[in-house]
């Protein structure tokens, strides 16, 4: 019996996975000249917004955003058609996306010092996005959150989405932990959206909002932001086009800085630690880094007072960038 055709099949089989796998779970462990860089990328059918450019070994990359879908990507620039323009070029040339019309509501919610930026989505459907923080922290991962999720969802949402707001301290403290978050996600159980948390998330107890968190006198907003996106490469994560301000605490101009970045402020509609009720569309806010039990009871709570919904498939978890693109639908 002949089994070349077989074997070719196999092999062809295999290098796709192969690339698949190495586009999802690369690090990128020498990086070098990481910059903001802005423009246009075009590979037939599809146009990206480029956002950041790296080399690592020897070779140029792109991180590009899908101003569609907000989807984002690393990339070789190799396969594009680029053209290169400022942040506000690149703006106003993908004006009517989803992606920027998001950056724009962010911005006219900008002044509050407290929870800034895109705080809930629209109702259409039943169900909310999960966001949980890891600030800094000497506590373990709170690995409830995620086999609680992967338990109720797994016969109806499968990966179920959830989106983790990360800080470079957290990251450099818990290897471990992340490595468990990303077996999860490797097995398909459940899908993570890396939202950039800052790298130091200074605080202060005795500060006034107006000069504490990112506000603090002193602070570097590009290492805050750029760090943190190599952090997350070199540790295998992807990052988003969302930003979570330390504390929720902002200024006008500071999201003004962060939009120049093309990052988008996520706040929140529901804290569950502090009593705030999630309505159908929210975007539902507790700690995953151990220091917040009280809003991971909450939240279990809540899973279990809709396990019958769930199962139904009337209630869900939405993936946080749908929820920000599907509140601009239509409008302009
Ligand atoms: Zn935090």
């Amino acid at each position: 019996m002949n089994t070349k055709p077989l074997k070719y099949l196999l092999t062809i089989f295999i290098l796709t996975c192969a690339h698949q796998l190495t586009n999802a779970q690369a690090n990128y462990r020498k990086i070098e000249n990481y910059k903001t860089f802005y423009g246009w990328a075009h590979h037939y059918p599809q146009d990206w917004m480029i956002l950041r450019q790296f080399e690592n070994e020897g070779k140029s990359y792109y991180l590009l955003v899908n101003p569609q879908t907000l989807e984002t990507k690393i990339d070789e620039p190799d396969f594009y058609q680029v053209k290169l323009m400022s942040i506000a070029e690149a703006r106003t040339f993908f004006k009517n996306t989803p992606y920027q019309k998001a950056l724009r509501r962010a911005e006219k919610q900008s002044i509050a010092l407290q929870d800034a930026g895109i705080e809930s989505g629209i109702p259409k459907e039943t169900g909310i996005s999960l966001t949980a923080d890891l600030c800094p922290s000497h506590r373990p991962l709170d690995k409830r959150i995620f086999t609680d999720i992967f338990t109720e969802f797994q016969k109806v949402e499968r990966p179920v989405p959830v989106a983790l707001s990360v800080t470079g301290v957290w990251m450099r403290q818990h290897p471990q932990d992340l490595e468990w978050l990303k077996q999860m996600q490797a097995k398909h159980e459940i899908y993570i959206t890396w939202i950039n948390h800052s790298f130091n998330h200074h605080v202060s107890l005795k500060a006034p909002l107006k000069e504490n968190f990112l506000l603090e006198p002193g602070t570097d907003m590009n290492y805050e932001i750029l760090e943190t996106e190599k952090a997350m490469l070199k540790n295998g994560l992807l990052p988003s086009v969302f930003f979570r301000f330390p504390g929720l605490v902002s200024d006008q101009q500071l999201v003004y800085k962060l939009t120049d970045y093309g990052l988008i402020p996520i706040g929140t509609d529901a804290w569950l630690a502090k009593g705030q009720q999630p309505q159908s569309g929210s975007i539902v806010l507790i700690h995953g880094n151990g220091n917040e039990p009280v809003g991971v009871n909450d939240f279990i709570k809540l899973l279990q007072s809709k396990a019958g919904s769930i199962a139904k498939k009337q209630w869900l978890l939405y993936d946080l960038r749908e929820t920000v693109e599907d509140e601009f639908e239509g409008s302009n």
